[in-house]
C-alpha cells in the first residue's frame, strides 16, 4: 500500500484550512447509502466495525507525507480521516488517532454518526479535535428515503448518541445537513434538524446542496428561497451555520463533502 492510497492533499477546505486527508478504510464502507452520495449507491450498507488498514502503516504513510510537505514549505492545518464511506466502521479509528497525534497537527473526522449509540465509537471519536455529525433529517420516513440506511439502524438510537456526544465532546463539534429539494428542504422539516441540533447543544451547523451528480440522477437543489429560508431557520438557533456549495461523499479532493 502506497502513502498515494491513503494520503492526499493537502486540499483547501473552508472549515479546516489546508487539510491533509486520510483514507482509512476502502471506497465504500458505509452504513448508508444516500440518494445523493457522489461516489454511487452503497454495495451492501454495513454497520459492524472491522478492521481495514493498520494504523501504524497509516500514520508512516502521513509522517511521510508530512516530511515531504514541510520540505516543499507546504502548510498543514489539520489531518483529516475523510474516506469515502464511514470512517468509525474501522474498529482502529481510537488508536489511528492517538498514533496519529504525536505528529503534532489538529485531528478532524467527518462521519455520518450512524454509529455513535456504541458508547466505545463516542468514546474514540472524542479523542479527535473537530468531528463533523451528518443530520439530514429528524423524521424516520424521511431518512430512510433520503439516507436509505442499514435495515437495523434506528434514527432514534443515532440521534440519543449524537445528543449523548454532544454533552461531553470537549472539541469542536459541527452538524452537516444535506438539503434535497423536496425530500428534506421542507420549513418543518428543516426546523425540527435545527431545534434537535440546538437542544442537543451543537453550536454549529453546515448546510450543503448536492449541486454535483449525485447517486440518483432525480434529486436536485432546492431553490434559493428555500435555502435562505433553511439558513435562517438554522441561524435563528445556532451560533454559526455555514452554507457549503458541497458536493456528496467523494472525500477527494474537497474536504467539505458531506458523509
Ligand atoms: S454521502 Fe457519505 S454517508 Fe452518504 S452514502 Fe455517501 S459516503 Fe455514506
Amino acid at each position: 500500500m502506497s502513502d498515494m492510497e491513503t494520503v492526499f492533499g493537502p486540499v483547501p477546505s473552508r472549515r479546516l484550512g489546508r487539510s491533509l486527508g486520510i483514507i482509512h478504510i476502502p471506497t465504500k464502507h458505509c452504513g448508508y447509502s444516500c440518494r445523493y452520495c457522489q461516489v454511487g449507491p452503497t454495495p451492501q450498507p454495513e454497520i459492524v466495525r472491522h478492521a481495514f488498514h493498520a494504523p501504524e502503516v497509516l500514520c508512516r504513510a502521513v509522517a511521510e507525507r508530512l516530511r515531504l510537505l514541510r520540505a516543499r514549505g507546504e502548510a498543514v492545518d489539520y489531518l483529516t480521516l475523510a474516506p469515502d464511506g464511514e470512517p468509525t466502521l474501522d474498529i482502529h479509528l481510537g488508536q489511528l488517532i492517538d498514533g496519529l497525534r504525536p505528529l503534532g497537527l489538529p485531528i478532524a473526522v467527518i462521519s455520518n454518526a450512524t454509529l455513535i449509540w456504541h458508547e466505545d465509537v463516542r468514546g474514540e471519536l472524542a479523542r479527535a479535535d473537530w468531528v463533523s455529525l451528518k443530520v439530514d433529517s429528524v423524521d424516520s420516513a424521511t431518512w430512510r428515503a433520503l439516507n436509505r440506511p442499514h435495515p437495523s439502524l434506528k434514527l432514534a438510537a443515532i440521534l440519543d448518541g449524537i445528543r449523548l456526544f454532544a454533552a461531553d465532546y470537549r472539541g469542536t463539534l459541527v452538524s452537516e445537513t444535506m438539503l434535497v429539494a423536496g425530500v428534506n428542504d421542507d420549513a418543518t422539516g428543516v426546523e425540527a434538524v435545527a431545534d434537535f441540533l440546538a437542544q442537543a447543544g451543537i453550536r454549529q451547523a453546515c448546510l450543503s446542496l448536492p449541486r454535483r451528480p449525485p447517486a440518483d440522477p432525480l434529486l436536485s437543489c432546492p431553490d434559493e428561497a428555500v435555502v435562505t429560508r433553511a439558513r435562517h431557520a438554522f441561524a435563528q438557533r445556532l451560533e454559526r451555520v455555514e452554507l457549503l456549495a458541497a458536493h456528496a461523499g467523494k472525500a477527494a479532493p474537497a474536504l467539505d463533502a458531506p458523509r
